[in-house]
């Protein structure tokens, strides 16, 4: 999965990204004024913006409104100042799916962006099971036939993405997009290196295989569509 947090507070903003690094393993880009902010919304395919208010140049409302005339369908959850009832309804008014009221606790932040991305993919449980492997989102832990294995954050970050769409085949360059933020090189042949590792890992006392391959089109995790 890949954030963006669009926050003026720089501290802030880096204190989300680490949380969500370590407790989801997510990708994580961050905008610290509303211009820019808007533009990297609209280029990149993130799976959920973090949105503060009051932003220099673009208030965080003005990008919202942006993103939902422009069909937009991102989960945005927004962060606004103590006591701003009227911003909250306005907010949610205008497109926004969830917010948290600064100083906010952080594991529910956490807890609540799990929520959206997890819906936005059309799943309500937090805990997906493909054959003898379940991936528990919330926990952030893996286990094949009921025993835990340690996942490096990029086999995780991987292996979460592809669960979020088991069954459906998903291309490379989706795969790329997903995993990366602006900050790291991005070489789609590493993928590859991924999936083996996923592979091997999960694959021990399954009979079917757990991920296929569609050459020139992507991958695919759990049970082929008849
Ligand atoms: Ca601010």
């Amino acid at each position: 999965m890949r954030v963006l947090i669009i926050e003026d507070e720089i501290r802030l903003a880096r204190n989300i990204a680490k949380m969500l690094d370590r407790e989801s393993s997510w990708a994580v880009d961050i905008s610290t004024e509303g211009e820019d902010g808007r533009h990297m919304a609209m280029t990149n395919p993130y799976d959920l913006i973090i949105l503060d208010l009051g932003l220099p140049k673009i208030s965080g409302l003005e990008i919202l409104q942006y993103l939902r005339r422009n069909n937009m369908t991102v989960p945005v959850l927004i962060l606004t100042a103590r006591d701003a009832a009227d911003d909250i309804i306005q907010g949610l008014e205008t497109g926004s799916d969830d917010y948290m009221v600064k100083p906010f606790d952080m594991r529910q932040l956490v807890a609540r962006c799990k929520a959206l991305v997890r819906r936005s993919y059309g799943r309500a449980a937090p805990v997906i099971n493909i054959a003898n492997v379940s991936i528990d989102t919330t926990k952030h832990q893996v286990t094949v036939c009921g025993k835990p294995v340690r996942l490096p954050a990029m086999e995780y970050r991987l292996l979460e993405y592809l669960a979020m769409r088991a069954g459906e085949v998903v291309s490379k360059a989706d795969i790329v997009d997903h995993l990366y933020d602006f900050g790291s090189d991005k070489f789609s042949n590493v993928v590859e290196v991924y999936i083996n590792a996923l592979r091997t890992k999960l694959g021990s006392g399954s009979q079917a295989e757990l991920i296929h391959t569609f050459r020139n089109q992507g991958y695919l995790l759990g049970e082929l569509p008849t």
